[in-house]
């Protein structure tokens, strides 16, 4: 579960980090009031899940009242790659001296919690570790001892920060590590990390990941969760018990279990497909769940075919074969379907699909095989004898 920055910012105020003191507001007027109260100059700042708002207009500085209408007005409403701005964060501006990179996050392949940071902040951080990796410090903790305070200071003197705030940088780091640890985060990460030229270090933006497994443990985060920004498919996913994910493609795939689910990505990725989401319809899938996992998969527009790959065990194919012909009859999809049943009542599953005599359902008999079937059909081209 990703947070907007001012909500990041607002967690990492309740375990000590600093942060400029600000408003989010809906509407210029709103946006008015909150500038007036803080005091100028002020910062407009888009609050949409998704990094780059800098360089896209999203953030702006305003001397005065003129200048805030103009940007508020601007970035109220503007697309950012896709996510439309409903909220700006109105804070005091910050004036900046040198802008650093903190991070910590799971390092999965060493097992263990990383903490990044780097003195060469505020721009692209991909780029730095690319073109100059020795200036992202990379530093293993120990997930039972936590991040030490010594610790902390020697990664802040081996990324060569300004002695005089070597302090505050370790200060921010252990506060920071807290934040990942003790909300259950799988990301937290501050790009800028500021000092300002009285010295002060300061978080200026925040991204933080919480793992919605873990919300049951943190009443207080259960509210962060944002309605308007999450994906109106992915919430009714959730609402239904499915699990969904969006990707960037145009081929939807369903599959019944999370590994087979993965290895269908797999293979499609391989013959040179993209998927466009995924839908693990789980265990014991019933006819009525294949009906529901249908209509969500094609409520995404991209989708240009359908990839279904059942493996029988607990789940039926000749239940699942009489839930895509219900499906059928309520939704009556516009793109074509490549489905591969096997295990438990595959033959009768496939039997029940060749009398139902789908329109544009194809049947295949290995997953390689209907991999490239769905590729071929979202790319447009024909294909061998349907079902
Ligand atoms: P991002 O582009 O989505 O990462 O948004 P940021 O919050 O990191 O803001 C982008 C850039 O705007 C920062 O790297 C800063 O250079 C600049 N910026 C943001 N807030 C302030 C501020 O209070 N004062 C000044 N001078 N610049 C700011
Ligand atoms: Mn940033």
């Amino acid at each position: 579960m990703d947070l907007l920055e001012y909500q990041g910012k607002q967690l990492f105020a309740r375990h000590g980090l600093k942060v400029s003191s600000g408003r989010a507001v809906e509407n210029v007027e709103d946006a008015v009031a909150a500038a007036a109260a803080i005091g100028y100059p002020v910062v407009v700042k888009a609050q949409v899940l998704i990094g780059g708002r800098g360089k896209a207009g999203g953030v702006k500085l305003a001397d005065d009242e003129a200048q805030l209408r103009e940007h508020a007005s601007n970035i109220l409403g503007m697309d950012i790659r896709g996510h439309t701005v409903h909220t700006i964060w109105i804070e005091h501006a910050s004036e900046i001296a040198s802008e650093y990179y903190a991070a910590v996050l799971l390092d999965r392949s060493a097992k263990k919690p990383l903490v990044m940071f780097s003195t060469e902040g505020g721009v692209d951080i991909e780029e730095v570790a690319e073109r100059n990796p020795e200036r992202l410090i990379r530093h293993h903790v120990d997930p039972l001892a936590g991040l030490a305070r010594e610790e902390a200071e020697a990664i802040a003197t081996q990324g060569a920060v300004e002695p005089d705030v070597v302090e505050q940088v370790a200060d921010a780091l252990v506060a920071l590590y807290e934040v990942w640890d003790t909300e259950d985060a799988s990301l937290a990460e501050i790009n800028p990390l500021i000092v300002t030229p009285e010295r002060e270090v300061r978080a200026l933006d925040s991204k933080v990941s919480l793992d919605g497994n873990a919300l049951f443990r943190h009443p207080d985060n259960q509210s962060l969760s944002d309605a308007e920004n999450e994906d109106p498919i992915e919430r009714r996913a959730r609402e239904q018990g499915v699990q969904y994910v969006k990707l960037d493609g145009d081929i939807g795939i369903l599959g019944n279990g999370a590994g087979l689910v993965m290895s269908t990505l797999d293979v499609v990725a391989h013959a040179g497909g993209s998927p466009a989401n995924f839908l693990d319809a789980g265990g014991g899938s019933n006819a009525e769940k294949i009906r529901q996992a249908v209509e969500l998969l094609l409520a995404n527009e991209a989708v240009k075919a359908v990839l279904f790959n059942i493996f029988g065990g607990i789940t039926r194919c000749d239940e699942v074969a009489r839930g895509l012909i219900e499906a059928f009859e309520v939704v009556k999809p516009e793109v074509p379907f490549v489905v591969r049943l096997d295990g438990t009542n595959d033959v009768e599953g496939r039997r029940l699909l060749q009398e139902a005599a789908l329109p544009n359902v194809h049947a295949a008999r290995t997953m390689n095989e209907a991999a490239e079937m769905v590729v071929a059909l979202a790319a447009g081209r024909p294909v061998g004898a349907g079902a």
